[in-house]
C-alpha cells in the first residue's frame, strides 16, 4: 500500500472537509491484526454537509441537465483518473480486508474503471424522451426518463470498490448525485475514489464520501434530502433499511446474502467441476455474496465427490494475500471471524462432520485465518446449510434424483447465485430455469457488467448492472400530447 495511511478529512462538494469531530476508525490489518491507519468518523453534521452539496449538485448545479453525453465525458475522465490509480485502490483494498491481491487487482482495481465506461457507453446510446403512439387513442406521449436525486449508497467490505461502483457509475451516468458511506473496516480505499475525482474534475458535490458506521448509515438513509437508497450487505440490515424507505416512499435498491445452491449432476466431470468451485464456492476467501457453498451431489456418489472437494479446499493455498500465488487470505476482520468460527461450532454441535479444516491454521499464529472447511454428515435443515457463513466454509448434501436436487436447491430463504455443473450445457440451463434465484452459472459463474445482478426472496430487491442498473436511478413522466 503506497497511499497515505493517516486521513483526516471528508470528501465533499469537491473537495476536502474538516470533521465535525475528533472521533477516528482505525484501520486494522486482518493479516497482522495490527492498526496500520484511521479514518475520520463522521457525525450527523458532516453527513448534512454531504447530503447539502449532493442536493445542490443536482437541483442548482445543473449536473441533472448536462446532456448524457457531457456526462458521459466526465465519467470516461474519472475513469481514466481512477485506472491510473488502479494498483493503489487493489493493494489497499488487500491491505484493509485480505482479498487474495490477484482478485483484488481485477475487482477493485480494473473492474471500477470498466463499469465507469460501461455506463458512460450506456447513457450516451439510451435515449432520454420516447415518443409513444397508443391506437386507438387520439395523442401522443412523451416518455422521459429524469434521474431521480440524491442516492445514499451504502457499501460492505468484502467488494468495497466495485460494489460501490455498481452504484456510483449508473447514479451518476442517470444524472443523479451521490453520497457513499463505505463500511468502517473499508473506508481507506475510498479516499483514493476521492482523489481520482478531484483529479478528474468531476463537478463539486456530485460525489461525497463519509465514514461511519450502522449509527451514520441509519441517518443518511433516513435523510429529508436523499431522495433514492443503494444498498448492498446483510439481509438483517437490510431488512431495517426497507422498512425506514417503506415508511418514507423512498425508492430503494437492497443487494443482501446468499446461501446458493451447487448442483452438480451424475454427469459433471469430477475434476472439472472441483476446480471450478474452487472459485464458484470460496472466491475471495469465501466472503462473496453469490456464493455455491451447499454442494448438492447425487448420493450413489456421494464419498468420491465429498472427497474430491475436501481435497481441493485442503490444497488452496492460504497465507498472506500480497502473495500472488495465495488463494485463501484471512477474513477481514476479528469480529467477523470469530462469527465463522463459531457457526462452525453450531456445524459440528448440530452433528456435522469436519472432513477437513474446522477452525484457525496451526502453522500461522496471527490474523484472522479459518481453514477451508467442509461440512459432511447434515441434512438442508443445519443451520450451516440454511445460514450464510460469508467464510470458506462449505457443506456436501445428498441428493437422489433431479427433481430432489431443485428442491433442496430452492429450499432456502435466500436467492442469489447458484450453479449447475454437468458435461451437457442445455441440461445445465434447463436446471437453470427451474431455479429461485437472481443470477445462476452453468459450468462457472461470472458477473456481466451489462447484465442485471440481484436476488430473490431474503437476498434483495431491485437489481444493479446492465440497463436495469440505469434505470434504478431514473424516475419515468409520461407527458400527453393532442394529436
Ligand atoms: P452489513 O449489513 O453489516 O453492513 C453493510 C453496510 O451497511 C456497512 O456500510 C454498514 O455500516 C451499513 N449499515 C449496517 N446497518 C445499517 C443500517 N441499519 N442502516 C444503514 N446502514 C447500515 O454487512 P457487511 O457485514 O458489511 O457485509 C456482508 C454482507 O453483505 C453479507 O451478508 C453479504 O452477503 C452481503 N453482500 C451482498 C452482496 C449482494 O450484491 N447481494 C454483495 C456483497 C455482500
Amino acid at each position: 500500500m503506497s497511499i497515505d495511511p493517516v486521513r483526516t478529512s471528508f470528501f465533499i462538494d469537491g473537495g476536502w472537509r474538516e470533521p465535525s469531530n475528533a472521533s477516528t476508525f482505525p484501520v486494522i490489518s486482518p493479516l497482522t491484526e495490527e492498526e496500520i491507519g484511521s479514518v475520520p468518523a463522521a457525525g450527523t453534521a458532516d453527513v448534512d454537509a454531504a447530503v447539502d452539496a449532493a442536493r445542490t449538485a443536482f437541483r442548482r448545479s445543473g449536473w441533472r441537465d448536462l446532456e448524457p453525453s457531457e456526462r458521459a465525458k466526465h465519467l470516461r475522465r474519472f475513469a481514466d483518473e481512477l485506472e491510473a490509480r488502479a494498483e493503489d485502490r487493489a493493494t489497499t483494498v488487500t491491505a484493509e480486508n485480505g482479498m487474495p491481491i490477484a482478485l483484488a487487482r481485477f475487482a477493485e482495481g480494473a473492474a471500477p474503471v470498466q463499469l465507469l465506461r460501461y455506463y458512460a457507453d450506456l447513457v450516451e446510446s439510451t435515449p432520454v424522451e420516447e415518443q409513444r403512439t397508443s391506437q386507438p387513442l387520439p395523442g401522443t406521449t412523451l416518455v422521459r426518463r429524469e434521474p431521480i436525486g440524491v442516492v445514499a449508497a451504502i457499501a460492505p467490505w468484502n467488494f468495497p470498490a466495485v460494489l460501490s461502483m455498481f452504484k456510483i457509475a449508473p447514479a451518476l451516468a442517470a444524472g443523479c448525485t451521490v453520497v457513499l458511506k463505505p463500511s468502517p473496516e473499508t473506508s481507506l480505499d475510498a479516499y483514493i475514489l476521492a482523489e481520482a475525482a478531484i483529479a478528474a474534475e468531476l463537478p463539486a458535490g456530485v460525489l461525497n464520501v463519509v465514514n461511519g458506521g450502522s449509527d451514520i448509515g441509519q441517518y443518511l438513509v433516513a435523510h429529508p434530502h436523499v431522495d433514492k437508497v443503494a444498498f448492498t450487505g446483510s439481509t438483517a440490515a437490510g431488512r431495517e433499511i426497507g422498512r425506514v424507505c417503506g415508511e418514507l416512499i423512498r425508492p430503494v435498491t437492497l443487494e443482501l446474502g446468499g446461501k446458493s445452491a451447487a448442483l452438480v449432476l451424475d454427469d459433471a466431470d469430477i475434476e472439472q467441476t472441483v476446480s471450478g468451485l474452487a472459485t464458484a464456492s470460496l472466491l475471495n476467501t469465501g466472503q462473496t455474496c453469490y456464493m455455491s457453498t451447499r454442494i448438492l451431489v447425487p448420493g450413489n456418489n456421494y464419498d468420491t465427490w465429498l472427497d474430491a472437494i475436501s481435497a481441493m479446499s485442503s490444497a488452496l493455498p492460504i497465507g498472506d494475500p500480497m502473495d500472488e500465488s495465495i488463494a485463501i487470505g484471512p477474513l477481514a476482520s476479528r469480529r467477523h471471524r470469530d462469527r465463522v468460527l463459531s457457526l462452525i461450532d453450531r456445524g459440528r454441535s448440530e452433528g456435522g462432520r469436519v472432513t477437513t479444516g474446522g477452525g484457525r491454521p496451526a502453522d500461522i499464529d496471527r490474523g484472522f485465518f479459518v481453514e477451508p472447511t467442509v461440512f459432511a454428515g447434515v441434512d438442508n435443515s443445519a443451520t450451516i446449510a440454511r445460514e450464510e457463513v460469508f467464510g470458506p466454509v462449505l457443506t456436501v448434501l445428498r441428493y437422489d434424483d433431479l427433481d430432489e436436487a431443485i428442491a433442496l436447491a430452492n429450499d432456502s430463504s435466500y436467492g442469489l447465485g447458484g450453479t449447475v455443473w454437468t458435461s451437457d450445457q442445455e441440461r445445465g440451463v434447463d436446471v437453470a430455469r427451474r431455479i429461485e434465484t437472481g443470477s445462476f452459472g452453468v459450468n462457472y459463474f461470472n458477473l456481466d457488467w451489462g447484465s442485471p445482478f440481484g436476488g430473490v426472496k431474503s437476498s434483495g430487491i431491485g437489481r444493479e448492472l446492465g440497463p436495469e442498473g440505469l434505470a434504478a436511478y431514473q424516475n419515468l413522466k409520461s407527458i400527453f400530447l393532442p394529436a
